[in-house]
């Protein structure tokens, strides 16, 4: 049983890592940004495509839909305050926290350079056709760079006590690194590890 969280600044490469790991561990992966896409309509819709948090009792109603009757589960994109993280320790708790570890100017130098399929969520460095489906590749409007500058005010603000709240209690592990594939292994081994002493204390 893991219940891990991704955690990190936009542009951290979250999506890519969770999905590696949910492939290579077959941990289902809940990314909150996606959920919330396809959940969310009208004034909500667009606070969300404007960069701005949507209210807490909205997140938990989709989220525990979501998360009901799972033993292990990746979240992504959740909690990003740190009411949100004391309310999940409450629900039980989670195991082991990766803060994916990348520079402010980093962040926003990938995220110029972001490209998404509208019809299946692929990911490109590069403007034009999507590599797997063959759609026309779009911005995602909350990748605009006016938003991701208030994105990056928002998450230093109320991210970093998250960060200090999961260290206290031991639970955060920093990864550093630009290779997705690389930071998921590393992941990987430590949830291994991590799962074999539960085992033992057991
Ligand atoms: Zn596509």
């Amino acid at each position: 049983m893991t219940r891990a969280i991704l955690i990190g600044l936009p542009g951290s490469g979250k999506d890519t890592v969770g999905s590696i790991l949910s492939e290579d561990t077959g941990i289902p992966l809940i990314s909150l940004g996606d959920l919330l896409r396809s959940y969310l309509k009208g004034k909500w819709r667009k606070a969300l495509d404007r960069g701005d948090f949507i209210p807490d009792e909205i997140i938990y109603r989709i989220l525990t839909k979501k998360t009901s009757g799972l033993k292990s589960y990746i979240l992504n994109g959740f909690p990003r305050k740190l009411n949100q993280a004391e309310n999940l320790e409450r629900l039980g708790g989670i195991d082991e926290v990766f803060f994916l570890d990348i520079t402010v100017r980093e962040s926003i130098k990938r995220l110029s350079n972001r490209y998404v399929c509208p019809s299946c969520d692929f990911v490109s460095k590069k403007d034009g056709l999507c590599g797997n489906c063959g759609d026309k590749l779009t911005k995602r409007k909350d990748d605009a760079p006016e938003v991701v500058k208030k994105r990056i005010k928002l998450y230093k603000k109320e991210t970093i006590p998250v960060l200090e709240f999961y260290r206290e209690r031991k639970k955060l592990f920093t990864i550093k690194g630009r290779n997705s594939m690389a930071i998921a292994k590393k992941i990987e081994k430590i949830i291994k590890e991590n799962t074999k002493i539960k085992r033992r204390s057991r």
